[in-house]
């Protein structure tokens, strides 16, 4: 196979030159054009957020005090990454119910999203009786460990977070 480079000519030399300048100026009329005249894709994050479509599922929120254990997001769930535990209420305290007017026979002693795990495919929050369990818009939640993206609802700061993004 011949691989050996063809001589320079006079006109191959300067057509050369023509080319250079001819994509320099080609590229330069681009960049120009978005500095000048085309509006930015970018936002400067964190100071401009983005604000999702209200319909968006992203970071799920239980609101417990409506929960009423029944287990059916965790059976939904395709991934097993909500992770439920509750005792039975006593016979003698006094009745409670959720907002919705659903009796309250449980007491929830844990519920836990691995957010990690989660693929946000909203099944959890469509089978939910009560509609406790609902995607946010909230999309600020990365930790620096997989561990701490397990997320207990029942815990303080969740209410603290919850408080922060819902108005
Ligand atoms: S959104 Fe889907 S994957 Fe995530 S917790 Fe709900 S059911 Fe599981
Ligand atoms: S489906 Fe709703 S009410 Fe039932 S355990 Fe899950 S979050 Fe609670």
């Amino acid at each position: 196979m011949n691989t050996a480079t063809p001589p320079l000519t006079f006109k191959s030399y300067f057509g050369n030159i023509w080319t250079a300048f001819r994509t320099i100026f080609k590229g330069l009329t681009i960049t120009t054009r978005y500095i000048v005249a085309e509006k930015p894709v970018t936002i400067e994050y964190p100071e401009v957020r983005e604000v999702l479509p209200e319909l968006s599922r992203s970071r799920l929120y239980n609101d417990v005090e409506n929960c009423i254990a029944c287990n059916q997001c965790a059976t939904a769930c395709p991934v097993d990454c909500i992770y439920i535990a509750s005792t039975r209420r006593d016979k003698e305290a006094p009745k409670i119910k959720t907002k919705d007017g659903t009796p309250i026979r449980l007491n929830l002693t844990q519920y836990t999203i691995d957010t990690a795990l989660c693929c946000y495919c909203g099944l959890c929050t469509t089978v939910c009786p009560t509609q406790s369990l609902t995607h946010t818009t909230d999309y600020e939640y990365s930790q620096y460990t997989v561990d701490e993206m397990k997320y207990n609802y029942l815990e303080e700061d969740i209410k603290a977070w919850r408080d922060r993004i819902v108005k």
